[in-house]
């Protein structure tokens, strides 16, 4: 079966140009489209016997070796999901399950899919601090380690608001040393830098396919091989018993496809960062009064959370919307409500410069056109907003912004 280019999904394409909320969900590449509405045509159920379902459980077996290959990992450890925050689900709660965790330690610049899962299991937590660029502090971990409880770890490769990349392979010779269990949650750094499973030397990783332009809806948790994990779900036994559930096979070609291309533009090292760089270093000649979040630490190379000290976030999401861009504050999200960021919080960055901060972060779709457009509509907004009585607020009081004013994601 052939199935034309699909004019409406090319065309789309084009429109993403005004778009610098990558971190939030990539656009799916169109090939990638192409492939999952040519595999949604196609069906079949990878559990049937027939050919259909051979044919389905073919393709699903290629993505994940795609998959695997991303990470560096074997393709019998990928366990396919419905994107990141099951896989964060799925990783602790079955490791805390079977492996009888009494504790874990996590950041408190977690993803929310890890911060809330923690408050519902019934074991003890420990925050482990950062310090001001969002980096774990050292000492503090070791400390933390020394426990006799049964410990599983859980730090993020590279955060979603400020782009900041943990030393996960430190953190997990350390935790190792402690005897306890690692989980790494890679969605924002998986595709953007290289990630190598073995290197990092973790138990689990979690994946999200719509971060590295595939389909929404559709992840991975990569397990150590011969680590026993109890499943979320229960019925068919697909993904070797540990996720029940018909797969969602288009979303797992599209994931494949969205893995190898990434993978693909990591080995010619093709990323946004000069890109980043330019604009970075453009925005900070422009306003010498906004601030680089994170600056000191290591970062991915697409990610940018520029503070405007005193000039409300929203304010600038909206203006930026206005002039054609999609931006997100760095406020953390959920269902379109906005409320203070707890990374920011966790970073003690002060209420004037957490309450102005807003998330840039650029994609496979940008170019220097739109980098340029981009950096005239700052500016303009900047020009704007900071000369405006009415978008500063009072010395001292809070920058928090209001909540529902604008829709940002994770
Ligand atoms: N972890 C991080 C760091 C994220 O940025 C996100 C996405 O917002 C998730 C987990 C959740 O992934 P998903 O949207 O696939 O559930």
């Amino acid at each position: 079966m052939t199935l034309g280019t699909p004019y409406s999904v090319t065309k789309f394409m084009t429109k993403s140009s005004a778009y610098f909320d990558y971190n939030a969900t990539a656009p799916a590449l169109p090939e990638v489209a192409e492939a999952v509405a040519r595999v949604m045509i196609e069906g079949g159920n990878p559990s049937s016997v027939h050919g259909s379902g051979r044919r389905a459980h073919a393709r699903v077996e290629e993505a994940r070796r795609k998959v695997a290959a991303l990470i560096g990992a074997a393709a019998r450890d990928v366990i396919f999901t419905g994107g990141g925050t099951e896989s964060n689900a799925l990783g602790l709660k079955g490791l805390i399950a079977t492996q009888k965790i009494e504790r874990l330690i996590v950041s408190p610049t977690e993803h929310p899919s890890v911060l809330d899962l923690v408050k519902a299991v019934d074991v003890d937590v420990a925050f482990v601090p950062v310090d001001s660029d969002g980096l774990v502090e050292r000492d503090a971990f070791c400390t933390l380690l020394e426990s006799d409880q049964k410990t599983l770890v859980s730090i993020m490769l590279a955060n979603n608001e400020t782009g900041v990349i943990q030393p996960i392979s430190d953190l997990t010779k350390i935790a190792r040393g402690a005897g306890a269990l690692i989980h790494t949650d890679a969605v924002q750094a998986a595709g953007k830098i290289p990630v190598n499973f073995e290197d990092l030397g973790v138990d689990l990783l979690t994946l999200s396919a719509h971060k590295l332009a595939g389909p929404q809806g559709v992840g991975a948790l990569v397990l150590k091989s011969g680590l026993a994990l109890a499943p979320l779900t229960h019925g068919g036994g697909q993904e070797l018993g540990r996720r029940s559930g018909t797969e969602n096979v288009a979303g797992i070609v599209g994931f494949g496809m969205a893995a190898d291309i990434a993978l693909g533009k990591i080995r010619k090292n093709i990323s946004s960062k000069d890109l980043r760089d330019g604009l970075e270093a453009a925005l900070l000649a422009a306003a010498p009064e906004a601030v680089i979040i994170g600056a000191g630490a290591p970062r991915l190379p697409n990610t940018i959370l520029i503070g405007l000290p005193g000039v409300p976030a929203d304010a600038q999401v909206i203006q930026m919307d206005l002039a054609g861009f999609a931006v997100s504050s760095g406020s953390a999200c959920s269902s379109g409500k906005v409320s203070r960021s707890h990374v920011l919080d966790a970073m003690n960055v002060g209420d004037a410069l957490a309450g102005s901060a807003m998330r840039i972060s650029l994609g496979w779709g940008t170019d220097e056109e739109q980098i340029s457009g981009f950096l005239d509509a700052w500016i303009n907004m900047r020009n704007r907003l900071s000369q405006h009585p009415a978008t500063k607020h009072a010395p001292g009081a809070s920058n928090a912004p209001v909540e529902g004013e604008a829709r940002v994601a994770s």
